[in-house]
């Protein structure tokens, strides 16, 4: 049923990626092909945004956009490319900088010479020709030399200009880096550093943080019925639930495919638990309704399971006590929050403290 599916909907994509390819008479390469499948099933928006601006205002793609897209968005070293671009513009721009700085100080020193060599011309002098060719010639190094300063300002300027647009390149990689892309959750690179934060902030500090790790209940099935594409928006609504029963420190991370991980700081076990809830209940309500065909496809819910921070606590030892809390969620019959100290989790973490 699920490979039949799989077969329908991947078919639908490859023909509509040839199409695309033939429409923009594009060669068929494995590369370009990768690039219009992703763009027909339509999960990498950023991809299909920057897709749809170039087709709005030209009509049609050429073979160096396809292979700009394909850099920005798909390539497998895309981060690391835009880290070496950025190093590279840096070092310009300091080699230019240098380069403004040299010419500058030749300059100064130019007209440190021409006016020794005045200063030496002008003595005993009383011809007033003569001493107004002095002055004139004067007043000409002085003007070469405000232009050269002039120059040096310009460069600076536009070095600031350059940095700063820089940065603002850092900071998007920066962001793509840590952030999941389907649903803008932080991803899970970022849910690995965070939680080794916590932990040893909270070793360092003995203020405990609460641990939440979810998995959505059934979702194979989910998607077997309804499809992936569904499932994806799925994810996001998940997703939002998360992210609104959350506040300020709290950290949400997309963990896994369907599973979420919420850290939340300076929290007890009873609040986080009522955090917990709350997120399982908010999945819960929402009757979820196909956009496209109006078909309403049920609820689904959630499965969650908490663990408190304990002296002594690894990143490994806490995350296992809220795997086997949520295992255990699972067990009981799933839409349920268990914490690890809930009689029926196997208390793995006992040993621990
Ligand atoms: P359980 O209640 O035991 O959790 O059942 P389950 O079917 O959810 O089982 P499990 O958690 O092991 O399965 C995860 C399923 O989630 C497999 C896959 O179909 C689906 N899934 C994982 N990642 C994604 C994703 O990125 N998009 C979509 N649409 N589905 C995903
Ligand atoms: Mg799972
Ligand atoms: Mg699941």
């Amino acid at each position: 049923m699920a490979e039949e599916e799989d077969f329908k909907r991947t078919i639908v994509y490859g023909e509509s990626a040839l199409s695309y390819i033939k429409r923009n008479t594009l060669p068929a390469y494995p590369r370009n092909y990768e690039l219009w499948y992703t763009y027909s099933a339509g999960f990498n928006h950023g991809l299909n945004r920057a897709i749809n601006d170039i087709l709005t205002v030209k009509g049609r793609i050429s073979p160096e956009e396809v292979q700009k897209v394909y850099a920005r968005f798909l390539s497998p070293n895309r981060l690391s490319d835009r880290i070496d671009e950025v190093g590279a513009k840096v070092s310009d721009e300091v080699n230019d900088l240098v380069e403004a700085i040299r010419i500058s100080t030749d300059a100064t020193s130019d007209y440190g010479l021409a006016l020794e060599k005045a200063s030496a011309k002008l003595k005993g002098l009383t011809d007033t020709n003569k001493l107004r060719a002095v002055v004139a010639h004067m007043i000409k190094s002085t003007h070469a030399a405000v232009a050269a300063n002039k120059n040096l300002e310009n460069q600076l300027l536009d070095s600031r200009r350059q940095i700063e647009s820089l940065q603002e390149s850092l900071e998007s990689i920066r962001y793509e880096s840590l952030t999941d892309e389907l649903t803008t959750l932080n991803n899970r690179r970022h849910f690995d550093l965070s939680i080794d934060n916590a932990v040893k902030m909270a070793a360092a500090n003995e203020e405990p943080f609460a641990l939440l790790l979810t998995d959505i209940d059934h979702f194979k099935k989910f998607n077997d019925n309804y499809g992936h594409q569904t499932g994806d928006q799925v994810l996001r609504l998940v997703a939002l639930a998360v992210k609104q029963n959350i506040k300020g420190q709290d950290t949400a991370c997309r963990y896994g495919g369907e599973e979420f991980a919420v850290i939340l700081p300076n929290t007890s076990l009873r609040d986080a638990i009522a955090v917990a809830e709350n997120i399982r209940k908010s999945v819960l309500s929402k009757e979820l309704v196909k956009r496209s065909t109006g078909e309403n496809l049920g609820r689904i819910t959630m499965s969650i399971g908490v663990a408190l921070y304990r002296a002594g606590d690894t990143t490994q030892s806490i995350i296992a006590r809220a795997d086997a809390a949520l295992y255990a969620a699972k067990r009981s019959g799933r839409n349920l929050v268990k914490c690890e100290t809930d009689p029926e989790v196997d208390q793995i973490g006992s040993q621990v403290a």
